[in-house]
């Protein structure tokens, strides 16, 4: 029998979460939308013991003017309906001063900083200050770049002003390259915050990862088994009709079937849709190769004319054996054998030894031809 954390629509303390399930989860619409559609979604989630928090955006930060702002204070009113209703404690996000004093002044529970917010310490520091003095769960999501230090540094600016309940939510980083997912995991990130700050709860927020709502529970279950504190995911009462983020919310029914799954390890799993699972991973990475290796030919184009210029040689012995020195050092460190890197190097140079004398020829044949 799980244990309930939730009374009568008071929070518990994070820890006591924590200790008793093991688990924080937190599970809601991306926006709150209408009282019905709250309401709705609340009372499907508020069925299962184990969602801690119902969210739901109220102050929505989009990268495009004129979408969907958020239903702003006339929402607060729907959650204090909810809760009354449903016994569910409230998390919204805050981006300002004047979201906060408004969120607590209508009761929310807990408070979480979002992706673009992180990014400013400047507005990180405003709410921080709006914040002292409130024994309130406050959770600290990535910002869009992969910077641990401004992650960590914003963590440590609530710390700084008292805050005790405090985590961090991993919601991944905005992709450089093609990607199955709407954002990169990199998950060596969150791992290190980890190290760093070993006592700091860290969720993870699947649903903005994985931007597709089939790929969700791959990612919720990666988090799980990489020791990650619980989940922040979007659920939504009719996904297909949502005003934001409409592909990557989940039903209840499929999002509480997620957590039944979150138990099975990867021994119990269905092997055929595992190896899936981590093929897909897998063409991410072969993507981000192939794009690294382009820009790396796109530069090889400057140095074969500086090079033309300077009537210096392709082949830059020197060079070479310092560069390779330095990646057989490297790759050593990640655990790679030095025969397969060098392999693997020597390919690339000799690629790019080609790529330069053709490219020189060809500089200079254009050159002729002017
Ligand atoms: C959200 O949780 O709905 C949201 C806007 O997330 P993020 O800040 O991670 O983009
Ligand atoms: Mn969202």
């Amino acid at each position: 029998m799980e244990t309930n954390s939730r009374n009568n629509g008071k929070s518990q303390h994070l820890t006591e979460i924590l200790s008793g399930s093991g688990r924080l989860i937190i599970a809601g619409p991306c926006s709150a939308e209408s009282r019905e559609q709250l309401l709705d979604t609340a009372k499907a989630l508020s069925a299962d013991s184990r969602v801690n928090f119902l969210r739901a955006g109220i102050w929505k930060p989009r990268t495009t003017p004129g979408s969907f702002q958020g239903a702003g204070t006339e929402g607060l009113k729907w959650f204090n309906e909810v809760k009354k209703e449903t016994g569910m404690p409230i998390a919204t996000e805050v981006g300002s001063e004047r979201h906060v004093y408004e969120a607590l002044k209508h009761g929310v529970d807990l408070l979480w900083i979002g992706a673009r917010t992180v990014s400013n310490p400047f507005t990180v520091q405003e709410i921080a200050e709006a914040i002292r003095g409130v024994d309130i769960p406050v959770l600290v999501k990535n910002p869009l770049c992969p910077d641990i230090d401004l992650w960590q540094g914003a963590i440590n600016r609530f710390a700084k002003t008292g805050i005790t309940q405090l985590g961090a939510i991993h919601r991944g980083f905005t992709p450089e390259t093609k990607s199955a997912f709407r954002n990169q995991p990199n998950w060596a990130i969150p791992l290190m915050l980890r190290n760093r700050m070993p006592k700091l709860p860290i969720i993870c927020d699947p649903s903005h990862i994985a931007g597709k709502e089939n790929l969700v529970t791959l990612i919720a279950q990666r988090a799980i088994s990489n020791g990650f504190d619980g989940l922040m995911v979007e659920v939504h009462n009719n996904p297909n009709e949502a005003l934001t983020d409409a592909s990557q919310q989940l039903y209840p029914k499929d999002f509480l079937l997620l957590l039944n799954k979150l138990h099975e390890s990867n021994e119990q799993k269905n092997q055929k849709e595992l190896l899936n699972e981590l093929r897909l991973e897998i063409d991410n990475i072969d993507n981000t190769l192939v794009e690294t290796l382009a820009e790396r030919m796109e530069l090889i184009k400057h140095i074969a004319s500086i090079k033309k210029t300077h009537h210096l040689e392709v082949v830059q012995p020197t060079r070479w054996k310092k560069l390779i020195k330095r990646i057989i050092f490297e790759a050593g460190q990640k655990g790679l054998r030095p025969s397969f890197v060098k392999k693997l190097f020597n390919n690339i140079h000799e690629e790019s030894c080609f790529f330069q004398q053709t490219n020189i020829k060809e500089i200079r044949r254009n050159e002729k031809s002017d």
